[in-house]
């Protein structure tokens, strides 16, 4: 009787080390030197100054976006923010230019703080389009069009979306494009499922001027393949790594619309199931998914290029 006593209790302290670990995924070993700024009661949120501004509808839509990917993947997921400033950002980001945002596999999402680079970058390409062109974007901007609104407030559902993959996956994923395509679709869903549609029209009308504008000039990237085998060197060339978004974008937004929230966590699902697997070939990835989504999504997310 005694030895099952303490079977049981055995068993018991095991499965709650087991749950605290998985809780409690966070890498905090980055935070050194941050500012805990606490303002949300539903995630951590860090930043490289004590009282920063203007991150209220950042705040707001990560807290939507979180309410939105707990009830579609069934999780009630932990995860911290960073709000990193110009100068700082290379100690905190895996990559420049400072204001691009990013997720780790250590449940941190890593955001712009003030006047990005990134988006100072893109304004002023925008400043240099036709003022008719950019009337759209102005109409759901505002105006002057304040592109953090689109890298932080916006693309912060995109981030956060790959934490619910990472958070299953970590680093065993079969391909970059396919954890982009993934990252993509949630931005679109969670914006979507947003009682206020500013977020989503705002991404949407940005993006669709970036299609339109054809303002990506030269592109040494253009095949999945390259996306694969250069990742970082695309991640690096701002310009590159957005045209290839674009097209993630697009194909997000004709998926969600056909397929909805079920597909969604369907996608999921299939990546959590591809973790464990030997990486995979082309044709046998292709495949896989043929087999698990059907024809007409594997001609939606046939690559062009
Ligand atoms: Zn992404």
């Amino acid at each position: 009787m005694k030895s099952k006593i303490l079977l049981i209790l055995i068993v018991f302290v095991n499965s709650i080390s087991c749950e605290q670990k998985e809780s409690d995924w966070i890498d905090r070993t980055n935070h050194g030197g941050l500012n805990n700024i606490a303002l949300s009661d539903n995630f951590e949120t860090y930043a490289t100054e004590k009282n920063p501004k203007n991150l209220e509808n950042t705040i707001n839509n990560l807290e939507q976006a979180k309410a939105y990917f707990d009830k579609v993947f069934n999780e009630n997921l932990n995860f911290a923010v960073l709000f990193i400033d110009n100068k700082n950002w290379d100690t905190y980001a895996f990559s420049p230019p400072p204001g691009m945002p990013q997720a780790s596999y250590g449940g941190n999402i890593i955001l712009g703080l003030n006047k990005s680079v990134m988006a100072m970058g893109f304004e002023k390409m925008l400043s240099q389009m036709p003022s008719q062109a950019i009337q759209g974007v102005k109409t759901h901007f505002g105006d002057p069009v304040n592109l953090d609104k689109f890298f932080r407030d916006g693309l912060a559902l995109h981030e956060l979306g790959h934490l619910y993959q990472f958070y299953k996956t970590s680093k065993n994923s079969q391909r970059h494009w396919l954890n982009e395509l993934f990252g993509n679709l949630c931005q679109v869903a969670a914006a979507k499922n947003f009682k206020d549609q500013t977020t989503f029209n705002q991404m949407d009308s940005y993006q669709n001027l970036l299609i339109r504008g054809h303002q990506w000039g030269e592109l040494n990237y253009k095949t999945l393949q390259q996306f694969e085998d250069d990742y970082f060197e695309v991640l690096k060339s701002g310009r590159n790594y957005g045209w290839y978004q674009t097209q993630f974008y697009t194909m997000s937004k004709t998926l969600y619309s056909k397929y909805g929230d079920s597909f969604v966590a369907k996608f999921r699902n299939f990546l959590i199931k591809l973790k464990n697997k030997d990486k995979l070939d082309d044709k046998a990835l292709n495949e896989l998914m043929t087999k698990e989504f059907g024809q007409e999504v594997i001609n939606i997310i046939k690559w062009k290029y």
